[in-house]
């Protein structure tokens, strides 16, 4: 059966929608509904039927809709006779000259007489069955199917009215049945909308999928190490004993009770967990709508990253490992990394690059504080990627002794899994947190800022494979997209290999990697974690990209608005309140995934405080 969307009106939607491939994308030329098309039809495959709904409109607009939007098919949606359908089928008015097609509706409510049939059967193309209501057409409800068993035309017909993705099982029981003998297409419209005209795309998907006996696709990482297209293990023959030894083992480790235990036992005790899920009530206002945090920044060393140091320091002693290394940029991830090594007593190594020690001297103090030996990184551009490098190189030269925590959810496989699932614990928490506020475990959306994806992918995980949950996945544009100083990765990104994974990297056309910049450290990465690029292929997830000066203005308006100071990181995140609009009563969550006090001095020195 082909698949009719209907009731398409906003142009990025249309393409989001159009990327999902259906046979026919219907447009409502109606005046009298909120799903009334008044704008222009983006360039979409040529094998997608555009379809205008008309209601008893003159035959000579429709004629004029039909050329201007270069319409492939008409859909008559009034009490439009015989007379008139010929009329229209006759007219000789297309640029290719191939004739439009032309779509009866008719409405059932209760019974339906089809003797009416009979005088339209030479003068369209196919019927369409929906369910009569105050309006024509988006009413969500259910004609009873089993009337089509009298249908006594041969004539294709599309089904219409109220289906949505609860209807897949009665879809192939009506599949099976003899009334669906001549039945050509589904047409689905207001089940799959966010609000009129605005279709959930994640939910369609979902739709297709379970209608095509397909399995629903999967977020997660497969069993090669692949999130989709990207991922999987790209590493020196010299690494592959460490990294195939970690993977053989991670998950086997993860299940161990007395592993859950510990793991679970130091987040309550020594990070602080559960953080809190926080409405924030002042926010909310302003935006007009419900705004929860999910506090990260109160944990210990005040950001998320700790929730990934402790699993894989555990992790690190269940392999029998003496010695840590990590590399770092900003030194947040050093700070995590040095203060699970001190809590269990481990050596630690972190690679920082020269350029960032001079940058970071607070940091670097608290790691030597903490009994880290921190060691520059003298090659290429000082920075992270070169301190990346140089953890690299120790790995592979202390093989046996030497586990590497990497701060993201990044790296070779299994890595993005393993910290993906030793941050799930944020999301798995917002759950019953949520539950507890709301009534219901799922917010409209959960919301993250994204450097190489850690915090991200744990604010997410648990709602991967809930539809109707929208992912917002917000990037750092630096001075702008378009500046050439930027991170915004899933826009300027293409596919590459960086440090051991594949997946969306900033790159010149020759495939050298570009310096990525952003005002936020933890932000300026040039590359962005498997899931996220998967997510951001597939359209899961919905990627926005902003500014230095937005992301500083949203730190600000939550401190005063809230009395809390986020990290610049964070602010990202927030500023998506100022770029795109919510409903009232959508429930958002955002992932507050680190406190401002590293911050500081930047934030003085951008508001001259
Ligand atoms: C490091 C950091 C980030 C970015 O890292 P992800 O792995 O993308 O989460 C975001 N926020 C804060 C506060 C950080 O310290």
């Amino acid at each position: 059966m082909k698949l009719k969307i209907c009731g398409m009106k906003y142009q990025d939607n249309i393409e989001q929608v159009a990327a999902l491939q259906p046979d026919y994308l219907g447009f409502i030329f109606y005046e009298d509904t909120p799903r009334h098309f008044d704008t222009k039809i983006p360039n979409i495959s040529e094998h997608i039927k555009k379809v205008g709904v008309f209601v008893n409109e003159e035959i000579s607009t429709v004629i004029e809709k039909v050329n201007e939007f270069n319409l492939d098919a008409v859909q008559l949606h009034g009490e439009e006779s015989p007379y008139y359908c010929s009329i229209l089928r006759s007219t000789k008015l297309f640029s290719n000259d191939t004739p439009i097609e032309i779509i009866k509706v008719f409405s059932i409510k209760d019974k339906f007489n089809f003797d009416i049939l009979e005088a339209y059967e030479n003068v369209c193309d196919f019927y369409l069955f929906d369910t009569k209501g105050k309006l024509p057409g988006g009413n969500g409800y259910r004609f009873d199917w089993s009337l089509l068993n009298n249908y006594p035309s041969s004539k294709p017909f599309f089904l219409s009215g109220g289906i949505g993705i609860d209807q897949v099982e009665d879809i192939k029981n009506f599949k099976a049945s003899q009334a669906s003998k001549y039945c050509y297409a589904l047409d689905v419209n207001s089940k799959f909308e966010k609000e009129p005209g605005l279709k959930n795309t994640s939910v369609l998907r979902e739709f297709i999928n379970k209608l095509n006996n397909k399995k629903t696709m999967n977020y997660n990482v497969d069993d090669r190490g692949y999130y989709g297209e990207f991922g999987g293990a790209f590493i020196p023959e010299m690494l592959y004993p460490n990294v195939e030894e970690l993977r053989q083992n991670y998950l086997k480790v993860m299940a161990e009770p007395d592993f859950q235990k510990e793991f679970d036992q130091l987040l309550k005790d020594y990070v602080g967990r559960p953080s809190p899920l926080y409405f924030a009530k002042r926010l909310s206002e302003k935006y007009n709508a419900k705004i929860y945090l999910k506090r990260e920044d109160l944990n210990h060393t005040g950001a998320h990253k700790i929730n990934n140091t402790i699993g894989q320091i555990l992790m690190a002693k269940r392999l029998g490992k003496s010695r840590i290394i990590a590399e770092t940029g900003a030194g947040q991830h050093g700070v995590a990394t040095a203060t699970v090594c001190a809590l269990m007593g481990l050596e630690c190594i972190v690679y920082m690059g020269e350029i960032d020690i001079a940058r970071q001297a607070p940091n670097v103090a608290r790691m030597k504080m903490l009994g880290a030996t921190v060691v520059p990184a003298l090659s290429g551009s000082r920075t992270l990627k070169d301190a990346t490098n140089e953890a690299i190189r120790d790995w592979i030269n202390n093989p046996v002794n030497t586990h590497y925590i990497i701060g993201s959810a990044i790296g070779p496989h299994p890595y993005p899994d393993m910290v993906t699932r030793f941050q799930a614990v944020i999301s798995e928490e917002i759950k019953w947190q949520l539950k507890a506020h709301e009534g219901r475990e799922n917010p409209d959306y959960v919301v993250a800022c994204i450097g190489g994806g850690s915090n991200a992918a744990g604010t997410y995980y648990h709602y991967l494979h809930e539809p109707e949950v929208g992912i917002i996945a917000v990037e750092a544009a630096g001075l702008g997209v378009d500046s050439g100083e930027s991170a915004a990765t899933s826009v300027l990104g293409k596919e590459g290999i960086i440090h051991g994974c594949k997946t969306l990297l900033m790159q010149t056309n020759d495939g050298q990697i570009t310096e990525p910049y952003s005002i936020s450290a933890g932000l300026d990465y040039p590359g962005v974690g498997p899931m996220h690029a998967h997510l951001s292929k597939t359209g899961r997830a919905e990627f926005l990209s902003i500014t230095d000066s937005d992301a500083m203005e949203a730190g600000l308006e939550l401190s005063k608005l809230e009395g809390i100071i986020p990290a610049i990181e964070t602010s990202h995140a927030l500023a998506i309140f100022g770029q795109r609009t919510f409903k009232p009563d959508d429930v958002i969550v955002v992932s507050l995934s680190g406190r401002g006090d590293k911050d500081l001095q930047n934030y003085i020195d951008y508001f001259k405080i």
